[in-house]
């Protein structure tokens, strides 16, 4: 029976990425419905609001959805219904795999990590008091009668809200995540030596969570040791579970271990719904020219098909990417190497179908 999945080209480079990783997809033999939901800044300006309720409605009723990038227009109002997305359809967390291509050049070949992290919170919540509003100066009074701390009278503050259930949630889906993928370590990354109210929580919910898996190990780690170890010895790390706001740093370092945000591939994922989507974003400069690179998304879409429980195709999928990258004659402009020309965003899904037939 086919399986039903809604497809969200984006904008940008996004229709052309999509494409290119629907049709290895499907050159898998792995069968597939999509329903096609345009969601993007153009048919934001379109349709407004109602545009969230139609993509919503389409993930909910499928639970799974391949995405391309969507723009942030710089007016606003739109960032909000792109967080809204994930919000809504309560996809806690972000699973950001980095694991180095054959070919690819790399000084870590054997880097092979995984960053989950928390979706929402920490200080990504959007709590923010600017200098020179009035509640800010009612939060320095705070600060000063609670903890005797004398805010300077021109500073801006921002809120780090951090919740156990929050933590142990995705903490959970951590390890899930790695007794499913045969992985054998967990790691938090925090700074509860600092943030002992926000970070401290993170890493005792974790522990409490780490208990119920005997089978996988656990450890945790700073967050700037483990920056330190990623650039040093990624090898030795496996599946880092963190807040957002180390996770948008950590799994770029992570991105840069592999060759970039062309080959970084990601999910965000709740309990009743997986949104499968790279790790870059809709990159304009690029849009229209057919020369972005499409690997990012394909990985993403094998990541679709194992949730999909097709592990034959994806590792088919997977395996025929990385015969691309080891021969490294069809590759876009920012792999392109030894001096080889740079392949169009159509001439790479053309080379990873031409491996799955
Ligand atoms: P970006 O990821 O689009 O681009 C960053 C750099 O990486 C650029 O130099 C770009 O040329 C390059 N790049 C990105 N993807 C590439 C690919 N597939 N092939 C080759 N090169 C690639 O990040 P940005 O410039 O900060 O953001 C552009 C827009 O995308 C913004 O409006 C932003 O809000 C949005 N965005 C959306 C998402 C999402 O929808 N999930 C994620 C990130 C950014």
């Amino acid at each position: 029976m086919a399986h039903h999945v809604t497809l969200i080209p984006g904008d940008g480079i996004g229709p052309e990425v999509c494409d290119a990783a629907r049709r290895a997809i499907e050159a898998t033999g792995a069968a597939i419905e999509w329903d096609l939901q345009e969601f993007g800044a153009d048919a934001y300006e379109r349709e407004g609001p109602a545009l969230l309720e139609r993509v919503i409605a389409s993930v909910r009723e499928r639970g799974v959805a391949l995405k391309g990038p969507t723009s942030t227009p710089s007016g606003g109002g739109f960032r909000s219904i792109n967080i809204a997305l994930r919000r809504e359809l309560d996809l806690y967390a972000g699973v950001r795999p980095c694991r180095a291509l054959p070919g690819i050049p790399t000084p870590f070949p054997q880097t092979d990590v995984v960053v989950v992290r928390m979706n929402g919170e920490d200080l990504y919540a959007g709590i923010e008091y600017p200098r020179d509003d009035e509640t800010a100066s009612t939060l320095r009074e705070l600060v000063a009668t609670t903890r005797g701390v004398e805010l300077a009278d021109d500073s801006g503050v921002s809120l780090k809200p951090l919740s156990r259930t929050g933590s142990a949630r995705v903490a959970r889906l951590a390890f899930e995540y790695a007794r499913a993928n045969g992985r054998r370590t967990v790691t938090a990354v925090h700074k509860a030596t600092v943030m002992r109210a926000t970070d401290g929580l993170f890493l005792e919910a974790c522990r409490e969570v780490a208990a119920g898996y005997p089978d996988v190990e656990f450890d945790d780690r700073l967050v700037d040791n483990a920056c330190a170890k990623l650039v040093m010895r990624p090898q030795e790390c496996d599946v880092l579970v963190m807040p957002i706001m180390y996770g948008d740093i950590v799994s770029d370092v992570g991105a840069g271990l592999i060759g970039g945000l062309g080959v970084a591939p990601g999910a965000n994922l709740g309990d009743d719904a997986a949104v499968f989507e790279a790790v870059h974003g809709s990159a304009p400069k690029h849009a229209g020219h057919d020369r972005a690179n499409p690997l990012a998304m394909m990985l993403s879409g094998a990541m679709m098909l194992h949730h999909l429980g097709e592990d034959d195709a994806a590792e088919r999928l997977e395996g025929a990417i990385g015969e691309v990258t080891r021969e490294g004659n069809t590759l876009t402009y920012d792999l392109a190497r030894d001096g080889r020309p740079a392949a169009r965003t159509s001439e790479v899904a053309e080379a990873v179908v031409a491996r799955l037939r």
